[in-house]
């Protein structure tokens, strides 16, 4: 499907991309827990089935039954923890893009988050790149960093996942391309920033994201570069040539007594 062209405009101004994983990350339960408790179980016509085959119940029982589940003391970590929801609404609000790279399925976090009390135009805002979607974590990172470089508008890109090999493969890939390029010996995270994009990464244990700090982290870097008149496109910009001739008469003139 491609976008409209009022989605191409909301593009092109991304400031911030962020790639967040869900099981652990916006939940405080990691993924193959979720995946093998009852309540999911409860919600595929094939229980037996492992969930990426999963045929799920249809949508607003899928959502029924998770308001009622999420209740239940078993249940309450698989339920997005605490500031995760303000996040994601923040994020809306401030128009980045938020891309869910998860490898649970994208038919159940949508359930999960309306279940959670987000809109449908809110859940409509987010991306998905899930377990079916034949791309490694790595591979859908790129994608989207990628994507959102042509709009040459990106400056900071958010990398959160509660696996640590999985953050690790969503962070590098936001500085793959930089680290290939290296100006006069400086390491990969100084010239990832040849993407303009400042990276905040964070890996935590399961539930326990601090994401006021990541959002203050945010402010702050958005703060510094208002203040700073010097973008990072002309940062970077080939050094002007240097005069590597002799003064000219009228400055010999000026400068030798
Ligand atoms: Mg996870």
């Amino acid at each position: 499907m491609s976008a409209t062209r009022e989605e191409k405009l909301s593009e092109s101004k991304v400031e911030t991309l962020c790639l967040l994983d869900v099981d652990g990350t916006l939940t405080g339960r990691a993924g193959r827990e979720c995946v093998t408790s009852e309540l999911y179980k409860s919600l595929q016509k094939n229980p037996d089935d492992s969930y990426h085959k999963a045929e799920f119940i249809n949508h607003n029982k899928m959502v029924s039954k998770l308001i009622v589940g999420l209740k239940l003391k078993e249940n309450m970590t698989m339920g997005l923890a605490p500031n995760a929801k303000n996040f994601l609404i923040t994020m809306i609000k401030k128009g980045a893009a938020i891309h869910l790279i998860t490898k649970n399925r994208a038919e159940y976090v949508k359930a999960l988050f309306e279940a959670e009390g987000l809109s449908e135009n809110q859940i409509k805002h987010f991306k998905f790149s899930d377990v079916n979607s034949n791309k490694s974590k790595y591979g859908a990172a790129e994608d989207a960093v990628q994507k959102h470089m042509e709009n040459r508008s990106l400056k900071y890109v958010i990398v959160c996942d509660d696996n640590t090999e999985d953050f690790r493969s969503m962070e590098y890939a936001t500085k793959e391309d930089a680290a290939e390029i290296e100006i006069n010996g400086k390491d990969a995270w100084f010239s990832s920033q040849l993407y303009g994009g400042n990276v905040i990464g964070r890996n935590s244990e399961p539930g326990k994201f601090n994401f006021p700090d990541i959002l203050k982290e945010l402010i702050k870097l958005e703060a510094a570069a208002a203040k700073e008149p010097l973008n990072k496109a002309s940062m970077f910009k080939a050094p002007e040539k240097q005069q590597d001739i002799a003064p000219s008469d009228e400055l010999q003139r000026l400068t030798i007594k």
